[in-house]
Formats: C-alpha cells, structure tokens, sequence
C-alpha cells in the first residue's frame, strides 16, 4: 500500500495486485487530462452542447415564503438525462478514449448512471455494458429500457440480494477479466484511489457555477448547502466550491431513519462504521464481522452503503453535518415539491428537500440556503403513486 489517495484515513486502494496497473494508467491518464487544453475544450463542449450546462440556479420563491428565508435550487435535474451523473460519465468516457480503450463498464441502480453511462458512452463511440441488480431492473423498468434504447448493454445480476452492492461484485469480476480493453466507468466518488478523486473532479463544475451564479444574483455566499447522497457525487460536486469558506455550513442527507417497513437503515454516518469496503477505507453500514450489511432505503439510488472517503474525511473533521430522512419523509417531501414549484424532484433529491423542510422557521428572512437539486422523479412516479395510501 502507499499513501496516495488517501483523504485523512480515509480512501487508498485496496485491491488485488493484478488490478494496479489499470488503476496506475487511469491516475496517470486523468492526471495529463486535467492539464490537457483539447481534452478539456472537448469536454466543455460536450457538457455545453450535450449536457445542457451551465444549469440554472433558481430562487424558489414559494418555497422561500414557507421556509421564511431565500431558498436556491442548482438544477441539476436539468441536465440531459435528469441527474448530474451525466457530467462524470462524459468525463470517464472521454478519459476512456485517451487511454486508447474501446468499451466502458459499469453498473447501476437506480438506472440513472447507466443511463447516463450509456449516453456518453454513445456520444463518444464506445461500447457499454452496464450490470444492475435483477430487484433494481424490477424497481427501475424504465430506466433499464432507457439504457438499451441509449445503445447500452444491461446485464442481469441475480447473485446476493440482486441489488447495486451485487451489480458492482460482478461488474468488478468482468472487468479483470478484459482490463486492457475495457474501462470501469464508477458512477460516485467511492472506490479505490484514483476514483473517488477523478468523480470529484468531474462533478466539481457544480459548485463553480452555483458559487459564481449566487454571488452575482445576491452578492453573498449561502448560509447552508443542503445535498443528499450515498457516495457523494453530488454533494462533492457542490460542497467544494466552498469548503474553505468556514461560515458555509455544509449539510448531508442520507437515506435512513424509521423505514417504511421497519428494514434495516442505509446511514452510513448516523450508525455505520469505519471499515473496507470496494476497494477503500471509508464509513460503511456493516455488522460485527465486516461484511456490509443489507440496506433498504426507497430509493434505490441511495441504497448503497458505503460513503466516499472524501465526504467521510469532511464528516469526521466536523466540516459537513450529515442527517437522515426517512422513507416518509422523502415521500412528503415529493408531494410537497409537486404542489409548491411545479417540480417532480428525485426520491434522491427528496431526501435533501426534506430536511430543508425541517428547518423551516429557523433562517432569518435574508439568510440564503442552497440545495442541490440533484435529479428528476420521472423514475419514482410509479413509487409514489403505489405508496400513496
Ligand atoms: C445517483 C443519485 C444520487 C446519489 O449519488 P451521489 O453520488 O451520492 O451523488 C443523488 N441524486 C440523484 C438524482 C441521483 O441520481
């Protein structure tokens, strides 16, 4: 082991020998990228002209009157594809391209990173697999037709619980066996060094454009950064714009609290622990022996139960307060946004609304909370609709 990647305790790599080379060429690879001027012209392009960025920031207003301050949606539900995954896999894609490899990997639950795997893995002409979890493509039909319509190859997995951790195992057993050709595209920044690095770095212009586009609407910095998340893609993406600045408070919801079902939790920082987990040391939901434990959150795309070593390094410095929000809460928190903005936000999203609710009243009228929008609920119509009594 050596101590690269390493935030705090947190990250390294821990991963069978035969993988290190893989792992060396793509840090080596994304190292010249980001000083790369073609690589990165060619990936503002794609993000200008394919993703759809910048996104907007928006004052929500009736949100704002309820919540009794000024309340900014960064809409990354606006993003082709409906969620921010799409500004990593066109990262990945295109660092895929500059190691000379031909297809991408990968694998999802929600549906979401596939389909936006397999967008960028479309748009710049590679092939793509994408294993998911044979109870996720039951939960999330759409999103699994969505990604073969896209070009994308979705590969059924029914070994453990058919879930996301199981999609990763066998996505991680293809990807040894054809690694010269193939690259691993990791949807969040979880994963053995450099990953969790490299999905930072991909989704950092979130933060860069909602720090650039707050200040110029309101000529100061936000109180509070509310995000959701599980690995911390999103989060990341928005919180690092401001992480120096102390007097921003940093905010993160997982999925958690009292399930609808009385099943196990999937909060990492609430009542996880430190452990290894796909190749890094970070927080994880786990039981007495190591071995993750089964998660149940409603919304699959929080159903992972690792948190990324960066965000788990934030969280133990005391910089990022984490919080949970129930399956209720999320549910409330849906119906809410539908009635109040007009906007049908992702369950994942939900959980970071939910907490904004809960805060409600405790903002003076000029103070300003910024909440990363990180999706659309096409995909959890369905849900809703069956959850509603
Ligand atoms: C995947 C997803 C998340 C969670 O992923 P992170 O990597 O933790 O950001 C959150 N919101 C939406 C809409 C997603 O699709």
């Amino acid at each position: 082991m050596n101590r690269r990647g390493y935030f705090g305790k947190y990250g390294g790599q821990f991963v069978p020998e035969f993988l290190y080379p893989a792992l060396t060429q793509l840090e080596k690879v994304f190292w010249e990228a980001k000083e790369d001027k073609e690589f990165l012209e060619e990936y503002d392009r794609l993000l200008a002209e394919y993703a759809g960025r910048p996104t907007p920031l928006y004052f929500a207003q009736n949100t704002s009157k309820l919540m009794g301050c000024r309340v900014y949606f960064k809409r990354e539900d606006l993003v082709s594809g409906g969620s921010h995954k799409l500004n990593n896999a066109l990262g990945q894609a295109l660092l895929t391209k500059y190691m000379g490899k031909k297809q991408i990997i990968t694998e999802t639950a929600a549906g979401m990173h596939g389909v936006a795997t397999s967008m960028a893995a479309n748009v710049i002409g590679l092939s793509c697999n994408v294993f998911m979890g044979v109870k996720d493509i039951e939960r999330q039909k759409i999103n699994a037709e969505k990604i073969k319509l896209l070009g994308g190859n979705v590969i059924a997995v029914t070994r453990g619980s058919g879930v996301l951790k199981d999609a990763v195992s066998e996505a991680l057993v293809s990807w040894i066996r054809d690694l010269p050709t193939t690259h691993y595209l990791i949807g969040s920044a979880v994963g053995p060094h450099p990953y969790p690095t490299i999905v930072a770095f991909f989704q950092k212009m979130i933060g860069d454009e909602a720090r650039k586009q707050i200040l110029k609407k309101t000529g100061k910095l936000p109180k509070t950064i509310i995000a959701c998340g599980s690995g911390g893609s999103n989060a990341l993406g928005i919180y690092q714009a401001f992480v120096k600045d102390k007097d921003v408070e940093l905010v993160f919801v997982e999925g958690g609290g009292t399930s609808l079902k009385g099943t196990h939790h999937a909060a990492a920082f609430k009542e996880g622990s430190v452990g290894i987990f796909q190749g890094a040391k970070t927080y994880l939901v786990q039981d007495d022996y190591g071995m993750d434990r089964k998660t149940e959150s409603r919304s699959a795309g929080l159903n992972y139960p690792a948190r990324g070593p960066q965000l788990s390094y934030l969280y133990k410095m005391g910089r990022l307060k984490a919080c949970v929000a129930s399956d209720k809460e999320v549910l409330e928190a849906f119906e809410k946004m539908g009635k109040l903005e007009g906007l049908l936000p992702a369950f994942e999203t939900c959980h970071a609304i939910a907490e904004l609710i809960k805060r409600r009243g405790k903002y003076k009228k000029d103070d300003i909370v910024l909440l990363n929008f990180s999706g659309r609920g096409d995909k959890d119509i369905d849900t809703a609709i069956k959850l509603r009594i």
